[in-house]
């Protein structure tokens, strides 16, 4: 196996990554995508691509003996996780001390285990994170662009208010309603006309049959249904799964050579790789790109990587938290695994909060109402390079979180009381009300316009690019792949009209 050649590498396959990937396609540069998780299109023996989360297998998880989902136990019970044979699977969970971080793993990154909540930040949240961004431009070109391509709709409203798989998102209203507090639809890139269709038995069900954070079979414009195919539709796009990029060094005609490992879906190594480009671009995600850069100064491979590398990491504010209702206030036996509506209390400026109305769907009725709460942080975290194990290990203190929980509980208490209702604190471990050691939306580590100039190039290094979540400081106000997928249309237009086809 000697050294390959390709004239653009990506590294990643999800949101910065994929539209990377149809840019330069589109312009006509080949380009080859590394990708450490697998291809999701075979089915298993079940005749399924993915496992449901109500019986979870070997495709769940990112090589685990058992799962680890967010929810740990029921009325304190282990019933939830299972005992699973170590496999490539979909979703992984990385562990730091203090702060989980859930990514997905496989072409499409997150795009295959998220909720697909497509939510378009508030003008002013967004000038305020990156002020050195055009924000005119943003919202005129490039967020109905991303928009566009990632396949975003809306739930009918008329349908919203008679299924049985929003009752959940309904009562939650109500109780917010009675506290005083607002709610908003929430945009989806799970096609809503497909839902419907589930609901009213005429195709296989997904959403509507617990299908979420290992995967939907069926109804999702995941990003290998929308820009990857578009991507791959140019005849420039090679992607190759199960290869972890492992180091980044210079060339010495002034390109970058990767080292990266081949393996196969139970981890034997098939191969390790020698792979030269002129350009690269990392989307690995806010982990995988912050790692990568970080290992490369430290090693001293590329050593004069900004101070910058490893600093701003935030976890959007998230806290996860969850109610019982009263016995009269069932939230449905089958519930959508996409939300698809939102507490809006975006618009205080001393708490501001957007709280996702998740669902539980756990087969049975529960009375629960589960959130994902987004709240407003200055906390951040910085990445340390542990030489010993080569990883980049978060530094984030327990007390950093607690600003977030403390926004959280001012408005879920007023909602308890309010109503005459309770948390659960079964649902999270330690008898914990709020989940506040685990998060979905890592952002930062290489922050634009700090570590990067202001589109992305990495200061000190020509032709090397960050695309991903890493851009953005920590905080982004709502759920992130939209601002992500934006970002990256707007960089990648700069970039290749001034350094690629120069
Ligand atoms: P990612 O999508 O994380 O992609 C990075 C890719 O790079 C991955 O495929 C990874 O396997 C690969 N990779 C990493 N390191 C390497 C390496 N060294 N070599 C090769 N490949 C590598 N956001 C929303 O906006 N709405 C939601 O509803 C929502 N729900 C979520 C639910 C869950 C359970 C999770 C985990 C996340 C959710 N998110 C949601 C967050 C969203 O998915 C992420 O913000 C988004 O995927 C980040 O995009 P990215 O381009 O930065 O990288």
């Amino acid at each position: 196996d000697g050294a390959t050649f390709s004239p653009a590498v990506v590294v990643g396959t999800g949101y910065g990554a994929a539209v990377t990937a149809l840019r330069l396609g589109a312009a006509g540069v080949p380009t080859l995508m590394l990708e450490m998780g697998q291809l999701w299109d075979k089915p298993g023996p079940d005749g399924n691509v993915f496992c449901t989360m109500l019986s979870p297998d070997q495709r769940s998880m990112w090589f685990r003996t058992r799962t680890e989902a967010p929810l740990a136990t029921f009325l304190w019970l282990d019933v939830i996780n299972r005992d699973i044979t170590p496999y490539a699977g979909v979703l992984d969970r990385v562990h730091f001390p203090n702060m989980d971080v859930y990514v997905g793993r496989g072409v499409g990154g997150g795009s295959l285990v998220n909720g697909g909540m497509a939510v378009t930040p508030l003008r002013s949240s967004f000038a305020d994170i990156l002020p050195g961004v055009d924000a005119d431009e943003m919202y005129r070109v490039y967020f109905p662009r991303a928009n566009a391509g990632l396949g975003v709709n809306d739930v009918d409203p008329a349908w919203f208010e008679t299924a049985d798989c929003y009752r959940y998102a309904r009562v939650a209203r109500e109780s917010a309603r009675v506290a005083g507090y607002g709610t908003a639809f929430v945009p989806n890139v799970y096609d809503f006309g497909y839902m419907a269709r589930e609901d009213a038995g005429l195709v296989p069900k997904s959403a509507l049959n617990s299908e979420v954070i290992y995967g939907n079979n069926h109804g999702k414009r995941s990003l290998d249904r929308s820009y990857l195919p578009a991507a791959l539709g140019t005849g420039h796009i090679t992607i190759q799964t199960l290869t972890e990029v492992r180091s980044i060094e210079r060339q010495s005609g002034g390109g970058y050579l990767l080292r990266a490992r081949q393996i196969d879906p139970y981890g034997s190594v098939v191969a390790d790789r020698e792979i030269g480009c002129r350009y690269l671009f990392l989307g690995a995600g806010s982990l995988g790109t912050t790692e990568l850069l970080l290992r490369a100064r430290e090693t001293g491979a590329l050593p004069d990587l900004s101070p910058e590398i490893g600093q701003r990491w935030g976890n959007n504010g998230n806290i996860m938290t969850a109610r019982a209702n009263h016995v009269w206030q069932p939230t449905g036996t089958v519930q959508s695994g996409m939300p698809a509506l939102g507490i809006d209390h975006r618009a205080d400026p001393a708490n501001p909060v957007f709280a996702e109305i998740a669902p539980l769907p756990a087969g049975f009725e529960t009375w629960v109402n589960l959130y994902l709460a987004i709240t407003r942080t200055v906390e951040r975290g910085n990445f340390a390079y542990n030489p010993a194990t080569g990883r980049a290990e978060l530094r984030w203190g327990p007390e950093q979180s607690q600003p977030s929980v403390a926004s959280a509980k001012a408005l879920f208490d007023r909602i308890n009381a309010a109503n005459g209702t309770v948390y659960r604190y079964d649902l999270f471990g330690h008898n914990k009300a709020f989940a506040d050691d685990f998060c979905y939306h890592p952002l930062g580590g290489v922050v634009l316009g700090r570590a990067t100039d202001g589109y992305g190039r990495v200061r000190g290094y020509p032709n090397l690019y960050v695309t991903d979540g890493s851009l953005i400081p920590g905080w982004v106000g709502v759920n992130p792949f939209v601002t992500i997928t934006a970002l990256a249309e707007r960089n990648i237009e700069r970039v290749i009209a001034e350094d690629v086809l120069r």
